[in-house]
């Protein structure tokens, strides 16, 4: 094609065109309803934790847990995982309808309920031991070091989050899923081919059944160090073409490349840290004003943590332009990456396109940078279009 000719809006308008009517309708609603979601759950979160705290609910079972042990870290641990599985069930029914009846309705989920609270009850289970301890810990350390507790909190944090990345791939996500590697084809040779050339460890790619959750085309790079892992899901195997799955294994190697979950690891801490200041102001005017009533006489009391529910819940909402913007960031940086690697802009904006089953295609400009924790379809066709713009000579 003469390069002249090349209209790089033209083209990407030729991709957006593909998705239209009731697909089109379907893809915005599914995105559009699950920025309400994010409110209501947020709201939701603060309601039920508020309530724990003025029905004296915290209160009762804290005392009685206390009278079963002498040890504070003991009741600490107890009460932390009793508080867990207590408000996730509360929250059951709002988890049911976004995570099944809704997925269901937009004809993303391919589970069964049983399957589906099966894997609810899982993690459930996980999340209330990993709960318990990380809660029972920063207790600890905030009695023992009650003026800079929030500083060895945030190292608590760091390497608790560190110990998780590390320790996922291996141990958690094969617990829900089936871990092969990919079967051996010229496409499996052209993404070795492609991870070798951009220093990567050419063994890791792995294909996970993913089409027994949903039929959502994904990939992912996973873990740190000795125990990350380049997957792709079999949804993308079966709906992408050899040129789109190429595409997003360039995509996938460059968060390998340039490093992103490490980089991930200062900025959590960062966030962290500001975290624990506001836990701090807002945990000594519990104390203050709601002490006696919610008995807590201090900050290192587990009565604490509903309080702390609460302000974790408003500040990640408070925060999700600014997390979805840093990892949007990323992902930008990926699919510059992916181009370059793959050298598969058309088969990078066909697969763009395919994602707007779970992800709206053409948002306003603050309504992606706000919303948006990758870049939308227009976004990534105009980056792939563009990338191709700058290369047909070479393509003749
Ligand atoms: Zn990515």
């Amino acid at each position: 094609m003469d390069p002249d000719q090349f209209n790089v809006a033209a083209e990407v308008q030729r991709y957006l065109a593909t998705v239209s009517g009731a697909a089109r309708a379907n893809s915005d609603a599914y995105f559009e309803g699950g920025y309400w979601l994010l409110l209501w759950g947020a709201l939701l979160s603060v309601a039920v934790n508020w309530a724990i705290l003025h029905f004296g609910w915290a209160k009762r079972v804290s005392a009685a847990v206390q009278r079963r042990t002498k040890r504070v870290w003991l009741a600490d641990i107890v009460f932390a995982a009793i508080y867990m599985l207590a408000i996730s069930l509360i929250l059951l029914p709002w988890t049911i309808y976004t995570g099944f009846v809704r997925e269901h309705r937009y004809g993303l989920s391919t589970q069964d309920f049983g399957a589906w609270i099966g894997e609810w009850g899982l993690s459930l289970l996980l999340g209330a031991v990993v709960f318990a301890l990380v809660a029972a810990g920063i207790l600890a350390v905030i009695r023992r070091a009650p003026r800079t507790w929030w500083a060895w909190g945030t190292g608590l944090m760091i390497a608790v989050m560190t110990f998780m990345i590390l320790v996922s791939p291996v141990l958690v996500a094969p617990l829900f899923n089936d871990y092969r590697p990919m079967q051996e084809s010229p496409l499996k040779e052209d993404i070795l081919s492609m991870a070798r050339a951009n220093g990567v460890p050419a063994d890791n790619v792995y294909v996970v059944d993913a089409s027994r959750q949903s039929n959502r085309i994904s990939a992912n790079v996973q873990g740190l160090g000795p125990t990350v892992r380049i997957s792709l899901n079999d949804n993308l195997l079966r709906q992408g073409s050899p040129a789109e799955v190429k595409a997003v294994m360039g995509h996938e190697l460059g968060h390998y490349v340039l490093n992103h979950i490490p980089k991930m690891i200062p900025v959590f801490a960062l966030i962290i840290l500001v975290l624990f200041g506001i836990l701090a102001w807002a945990g000594h005017a519990a104390v203050r004003r709601r002490g006696a009533a919610w008995s807590i006489s201090s900050l290192g009391d587990r009565t604490i943590i509903p309080v702390a529910a609460i302000v974790l819940s408003l500040f990640f909402l408070a925060l999700t332009p600014v997390t979805n913007t840093m990892v949007r960031t990323s992902e930008q940086e990926a699919d510059v990456f992916g181009l370059n690697a793959a050298r598969e802009p058309d088969g990078f904006a066909a697969i763009a396109m395919k994602l707007s089953t779970y992800r709206k295609l053409e948002p306003g400009l603050w309504e992606e940078r706000i919303f948006f924790d990758h870049p939308s379809g227009r976004t990534r066709a105009t980056t792939a279009m563009q990338w191709k713009a700058e290369h047909l000579e070479e393509a003749e």
